[in-house]
């Protein structure tokens, strides 16, 4: 059996479409959609383009530094988003995987104050997250290669702040 849950490209194009309609089934209608960076961006801009939303945002949060290793805590990075931009709208935040579920809560708890609702929606979620995402694709408990991440970068910017 596979260790790891490999998504490709051309499955990522129909995983999208489907979490995109799973929000619309449910009659949510986003005012904005809030990709968390950099794996949330790349769902957030395909679902924001199937759901018809122009209002795209984005937090940089960083947690995971290799497979299963972590910082302490989820950390925003800069650019830091002015959270009072999303008074009173209905937001979808997007993440690529929930899997301890922690950023999504650091960043469900950080819009909170603010906005007049807020979903989640996430292509994977694990057993494990502390946040059950209100739209989910797939649940998994393995490793997953997203598409985006499975090669090595062309370039290599160790040692470049803030790459
Ligand atoms: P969490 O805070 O839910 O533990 O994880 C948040 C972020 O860590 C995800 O948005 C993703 O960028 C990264 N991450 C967590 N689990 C995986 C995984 O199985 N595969 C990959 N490629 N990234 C992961």
């Amino acid at each position: 059996m596979d260790e790891r849950e490999t998504l490709t490209w051309e499955t990522y194009g129909v995983a999208v479409r489907e979490l995109a309609q799973q929000v619309a089934d449910a009659g949510f209608v986003p005012d904005v959609v809030l990709g968390i960076a950099r794996g949330g961006l790349i769902p957030a801009g395909s679902i924001a383009y199937a759901l018809d939303c122009k209002n795209l945002f984005t937090m940089n949060v960083e947690f995971y530094t290799g497979v299963g290793t972590t910082l302490d805590v989820p950390t925003m990075l800069p650019p830091y988003l002015d959270a009072s931009e999303l008074d009173d709208t209905r937001v979808l935040i997007v993440d690529d995987v929930a899997d301890s579920g922690r950023t999504l809560e650091m960043v469900d708890a950080f819009v909170r104050g603010h906005v007049a609702e807020a979903r989640t929606a996430v292509i994977y979620e694990k057993p494990r997250s502390v946040v059950k995402g209100d739209f989910v694709w797939k649940h998994t408990d393995k490793w997953i290669n997203f598409p985006w991440s499975t090669l090595p970068a062309i370039t290599d910017r160790s040692g470049v702040r803030d790459a």
